[in-house]
Formats: structure tokens, sequence, C-alpha cells
């Protein structure tokens, strides 16, 4: 059994996160920057006696670090909210609502996270029009349908910058040339992709940017709204008026510093930390490709550097992650979604895989705590993992059936 051949639950076996797309341990010098700020950062930034005008000082340092990742016009485009999924919300439902007199149709690419998929489905239930975009087989935004599909009347367009679940990286240039062209507002998911590669909100062409915090090695319990100077939303929070009016709600301090520092962070080693974990992805890549009924899914070059997703034929995903787990390994799956039914992805579905072929896939991704030495461990686990299952799985020839 794989418990005792690996320790499972053995403390002296050294545990190897390969999740970071899902969520990422807050960088102890993050941490160190911003813990002071759980002590005294109790000020209210809206207030104007000193301790609130020093509260003020830290959102407006946090806000001029994320805009300098961005490279955003200035600390005023960057909108602080709990989370990339309500960021990913203000976006969406915000210029909806607000540009009704201009039209009721939304767009958005069938790969998108549920985050953006969600707000539009519900904008749809409410009279709008939804367009969905098609992917080709490695994931990439149908750039002729795309054209086709924009009209006069589509508020906002939402392509991500970069897929969570396969790691393709969309050509956000000529999306942008396409949506603008056309007059129209062009949102970009960055949450997967913020950290990794270089992302330059006026090169790219892009009018509304969701970040992540907790993606970026900040704490969990801040986002990020970049919108372009000029650009009006309608807030979907209302209250006092915070955040220029687009998230009343008393800022979380703590880890909005921390993600001011984590985007800092980022800025300064991104180049010298993706070149390393590019270096582990294609040794993984090659390794685990080697494994019969073992395909990579997304595009093999125009992908994030620390991705790795693979379908395996005849085994199924959450039995793949158990097992890992058994090795003190952190793998995901794409095969049921975050909405915890049993479907399938919709990304898989949507790049063309049968329900079968999308349900045994396997999505490893690297980060800081990950090095070199650790790639034979992990390779040996999945190819161990791997033909257990096929010999337990009816589906194989290998099975035991
Ligand atoms: N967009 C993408 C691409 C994601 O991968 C995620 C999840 N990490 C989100 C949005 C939502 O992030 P959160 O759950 O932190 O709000």
């Amino acid at each position: 059994m794989p418990q005792q051949q690996c320790g499972f639950r053995d403390a002296k076996v050294k545990k190897i996160y390969l999740d970071h797309v899902s969520s990422k341990p807050i960088h102890p010098r993050v941490l160190e920057f911003a813990k002071g700020y759980l002590k005294h950062g109790y000020g209210n930034p809206s207030s104007l006696y000193s301790v609130g005008l020093e509260a003020k000082r830290i959102l407006e340092d946090a806000r001029i670090k994320l805009a300098e990742l961005i490279n955003g016009e200035n600390e005023n485009s960057i909108i602080f909210t709990a989370s990339a999924t309500e960021a990913n919300n203000l976006a969406i439902r915000g210029t909806a609502l607000r540009n009704v007199s201009k039209g009721r149709e939304v767009a958005a690419s069938t790969i998108e996270h549920i985050s953006v998929l969600n707000p539009m489905k519900e904008l749809q239930k409410n009279g709008f029009t939804l367009n969905l975009i098609p992917v080709d087989s490695m994931g990439v935004v149908d750039l002729a349908k795309l054209d086709e599909v924009l009209t006069k009347n589509t508020t906002v367009t939402s392509i991500m910058y970069a897929n969570n679940e396969i790691g393709t990286i969309e050509p956000i240039r000529e999306i942008s040339t396409t949506v603008h062209d056309k007059g129209l507002y062009l949102h970009v998911d960055a949450t997967a992709a913020a950290g990794y590669i270089p992302i330059d909100v006026k090169a790219d062409g892009i009018d509304l940017l969701t970040l992540s915090s907790n993606d970026l090695y900040g704490p969990q319990g801040a986002g990020a709204l970049y919108v372009k100077p000029g650009i009006k939303l309608q807030p979907i929070l209302l209250g006092g008026g915070q955040e220029r009016g687009l998230r009343s709600g008393t800022e979380n301090l703590f880890a909005v510093a921390g993600m001011g520092e984590a985007a800092r962070m980022a800025k300064d080693e991104m180049a010298q930390e993706a070149r390393r974990l590019k270096g582990m992805r294609d040794k993984l890549i090659e390794e685990i490709v080697t494994i019969e009924g073992a395909y990579l899914t997304g595009d093999p070059t125009q992908r994030l550097p620390h991705h790795a997703s693979f379908r395996f034929e005849h085994i199924e995903g959450e039995s793949i992650l158990l097992n890992m787990d058994m090795y003190n390994i952190q793998v995901s799956t794409g095969s049921a979604c975050s909405s915890k039914t049993l479907e399938p992805s919709h990304v898989l579905l949507a790049i063309g895989l049968k329900h079968e072929e999308a349900h045994g896939s396997m999505v490893l991704t690297l980060g800081r705590s990950n090095n070199m030495e650790e790639i034979p461990t992990i390779v040996k686990a999945v190819k161990e993992t791997v033909e257990r299952l096929r010999k337990l799985s009816p589906l194989s020839n290998k099975g035991v059936m």
C-alpha cells in the first residue's frame, strides 16, 4: 500500500506542495512587512486624525506598488477588494450595469474562471445576451470568432491573461486590438498570470484587470481591480463610499499592505524566479509525457512558466490527487470543477476533450518552495500512482477485471 511505501502522514516525509495555482503560502518577507499592521493598523483610512492618516498612507503605498507591477497610470487606478472573485464581479457587473444604455450584451471566453462566468450568467438571467467565445484545442481564444460576436452593444468582454487549469497564455494584445477596434472595453483576469509573466496594462491595451493577493504570495483577504482612468463602473457594494465610491467597506489593512509588498517582490524577482520554475516545469513535462497514455493539456510553449498539466487515460483525477497526497505531494485536478459537482472541468471540455478524457486530469503548479532536486521524487510518485490506478481501472487493459 502507498501508505507504507511512502509514509503517509509520516512527518518525516517532506511535503511537496504543487498546487500554487489554488493558493500560495504567505511569503515570510511579506509577513514580516505586514504583520505590524495587524497590531497597529487599526486606524480607519477614511478618518482624518493621525491614526487614520497613517492607515491611509499604508493603503496608498500598497496602491502604488500594485500600479507599478502592471504599469498602471497611477495609484488611483487601483481599487482594493476582498478577493479576485470580488474584483471579477465588480469588473463585469459594474461595467455591464453602468452601461445598459449602450447595450445589453457581454462576452467571455469559454475557459474563464467561474467568478467571471457566473456573474455573466446572472446578467443573462436578467435579460443580457452572453456571447461565449470558443478556444482551440490548446486553449487559445478564437480571434475570428471574437471579432464576429462583438457588437456595439457589448458592454464588457472578459478574457483571462492565462488559464489556471491548462496554463495557456492568451494573445492579449491581439484580443485587445479586436475589442478596441470596435470601441469596446476589455476586462482581463490576471489572477493566474500575475507575478509569473510581465503585465503592462498600457502596452497590452487593458481597461480592467483583476489581481489576487494570495496568488502573489500575499495574505488571503485582498484582491484588486485596475480600472483605466475614465472608465465608469456601477459599484456592487454600497455604503461609506471607500475606494473612490466603487467598493464601500473599511479596507483590510493587513491584507492590502501585504498584497502591496507581495507585488513589489513579484516585480523585482519575477524574471529570475520564472526562469528557475520554467526549468523545473520543462523537466516535469519531459518525464511525465513518457508515461503511456499521458498527455500534456494546454499550449506547450505559450504557457505559464510554473504550470504543468496533464491528462491520463483510464483513470480519475480525484484518485490521482488522493494517491499523490499519500506521497505527501499536493496536486490539483481539473476533473471536478469548484462548484463541487462531479461534472468534468468546463475548461477541458472547451478544449475539445470528451467527458471520459476530461476526468483524468492532474495539474502541477510549482512555486517558491520547490526545487529541481524534488523533480525525480515527483515523477516517481506520478508513475507509481498512474500504474497503481490503472491496475484498478476496469477501463484499462492493465486492469485486474
Ligand atoms: N480567477 C482565476 C483565474 C483563479 O484561478 C481564481 C482562483 N485562484 C480566481 C479568479 C478566484 O480567486 P479567489 O477565489 O481568491 O477569489
